[in-house]
């Protein structure tokens, strides 16, 4: 039987679930049960992203604990799945027609980072380097990966220079030998799979930016508590992306085992084309699907493309007379 797993992106829980997450939601739905329909064997997955110091600020504001603070707030979005019709069934319990869901506070979902990253860092893709960018003293936040001058957005008061020592993954050796070059390990990766990036301008897009040169990013932060520890090193915790994307296989059951458990190796793995792995995404996270993500994977499992999803689809967004809908801009709708 063939296998589907279709993901949605994990939603920051700081505020309750608005329109543009249940717009994803729903579409992912649609296709599961199309697939289902069709007589795949499916796997389906949402979840929350619960760290980060806006969810740790909110949460002292409430008087909570950050994962008290989470934990609240992972419920609404659950049950604004169920109210929607979508069966769901949260980690580690699982069944073949609910969705599954899956929260970063997890305890499993830090030894999926950690193990993605300790297998990047034992191939060369990580080391220590010196970070620089733009502090607000006052909110205790990163405003800027930039040395540029910058306010924060919360306070308005003009951001630090700061700079610290972290831990930098080599971004720049998936990219191309030379700018705009034709060749290394995304570009070959687009070239032999049209279909990775969809819909096809997309694709484009993507490629553009890889062919442009990537620098290597920074992935840990020294002075953000509420994270997953670093292994190895108590003063730093991880930062975003390595934390965000990796729910991906620990919703499936990447820490389970040492190579994951046998849903794992069923629904990840895409042996001999017998497997589809689709991460549905907005087309404002499609960088980080589309280059970094299939770039932590092959620094940690070179030379095994089954490890790699088969398509990052990114959609557009619900318009509100034109402007996109957002917190800041107050033009939210809660379905
Ligand atoms: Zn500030």
């Amino acid at each position: 039987m063939k296998k589907f797993y279709i993901t949605t992106p994990i939603y920051y829980p700081n505020a309750r679930p608005h329109v543009g997450s249940a717009y994803t939601t729903i579409v992912c739905d649609v296709l599961a049960r199309y697939k289902r329909m069709c007589g795949y064997d499916v796997a389906f997955l949402t979840g929350t992203d619960e760290h980060g110091e806006k969810l740790e600020r909110a949460a002292a504001a409430a008087g909570q604990s950050p994962s008290e603070f989470v934990a609240e707030k992972r419920k609404l979005f659950v049950e604004l799945w169920e109210k929607l019709g979508i069966p769901v069934k949260v980690y580690p319990e699982s069944d073949q027609n609910s969705l599954r869901f899956i929260y970063t506070d997890h305890p499993d979902h830090a030894i999926s980072v950690q193990r993605l990253l300790i297998r990047a860092r034992e191939n060369g893709f990580i080391y220590p380097h010196r970070y620089e960018g733009r502090y607000c003293i006052h909110d205790e936040r990163y405003v800027s990966d930039s040395t540029e001058p910058a306010n924060c957005d919360i306070c308005g008061r003009p951001a630090e220079l700061i700079s610290e020592e972290n831990y930098f993954f080599r971004l720049s050796a998936f990219g191309p030998t030379k700018p705009d070059g034709d060749d290394g390990l995304l570009l070959s990766l687009y070239r032999d799979n049209p279909n990775f990036v969809q819909p096809s301008y997309r694709m484009n897009e993507v490629r553009s930016f890889v062919k442009s040169g990537l620098r290597d990013i920074s992935v840990s932060r020294k002075r953000l508590k509420w994270g997953i520890p670093w292994p190895d090193d108590p003063e730093q915790v991880f930062y975003v992306w390595y934390d965000a994307l990796t729910s991906y296989m620990t919703g499936i059951g990447y820490a389970l085992g040492e190579n994951g458990s046998a849903e794992f190796q069923k629904y990840w793995r895409n042996k001999a084309g017998e497997s589809e792995l689709v991460h549905m995404i907005g087309k404002d996270i499609l960088r980080f699907h589309a280059v970094y993500w299939p770039a932590f994977i092959m620094a940690a499992y070179p030379g095994q493309p089954e490890m790699l999803p088969t398509t990052v689809f990114a959609h557009g967004w619900i318009y509100y007379e034109q402007d996109k809908m957002s917190k800041s801009k107050g033009n939210v709708v809660y379905p």
